[in-house]
């Protein structure tokens, strides 16, 4: 049961803004570890900023306060934009940094590196792109009133949940049923 957590944890912490002391098991960071290239990492800060960075702190529901009230849904609508906005800068200087390095190279072995350099830059700001068209639907469900809750089963998906993971759609149980039927899936 322990490990089931885990794993679950470090499955959710790969497109989590928020890897905390329970989401950094060994496996998460073996794989950062393995891919932290300078130009990736510089690019995966963003990708993986704690919305605490922010200087958004967790929300302190008030007693008897209903589930996303008007000030639980300001407050993620906060965390929501601010890491949208840092993403879109991060995919700014992405173009920018291939447009200003893209200038002719002589050398056929730099040449190759360059375009590897690309090549990671261009994935990592696809990851960006589909985060931050997340986050907007995120932000859309906000508008519609119908943030918090699981588009599967319908129940709150939770306060601690959506800190963590401020674009989640899915209770953990839902997550974590469908992301064994993905496994099964693609064998
Ligand atoms: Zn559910």
């Amino acid at each position: 049961m322990a490990v089931d957590k885990q794993q679950k944890t470090a499955q959710e912490a790969k497109d989590s803004p928020m890897i905390d002391s329970i989401g950094s098991t060994e496996k998460t960071t073996k794989a950062r570890t393995k891919r932290a290239t300078p130009a990736k990492s510089r690019a995966n800060a963003a990708l993986g900023t704690a919305a605490g960075l922010y200087g958004i702190e967790p929300y302190q529901p008030a007693k008897n306060e209903e589930y996303m009230s008007d000030g639980q849904l300001a407050h993620f609508r906060k965390i929501l934009e601010a890491w949208r906005a840092e993403l879109m800068e991060e995919v700014d200087r992405t173009v920018n940094h291939m447009q200003d390095e893209s200038a002719a190279l002589p050398d056929i072995n730099d040449r190759a590196t360059q375009e590897e350099e690309f090549a990671i830059e261009l994935r990592t700001r696809d990851r960006e792109r589909k985060l931050i068209r997340k986050i907007e639907q995120s932000l859309q469900a906000i508008d519609n009133v119908d943030y918090g809750y699981c588009e599967t089963c319908g129940i709150e998906i939770g306060l601690r949940r959506l800190e963590a993971r401020p674009t989640a759609t899915q209770c953990i149980d839902c997550k974590t049923l469908s992301e064994i039927k993905e496994k099964q899936n693609n064998g």
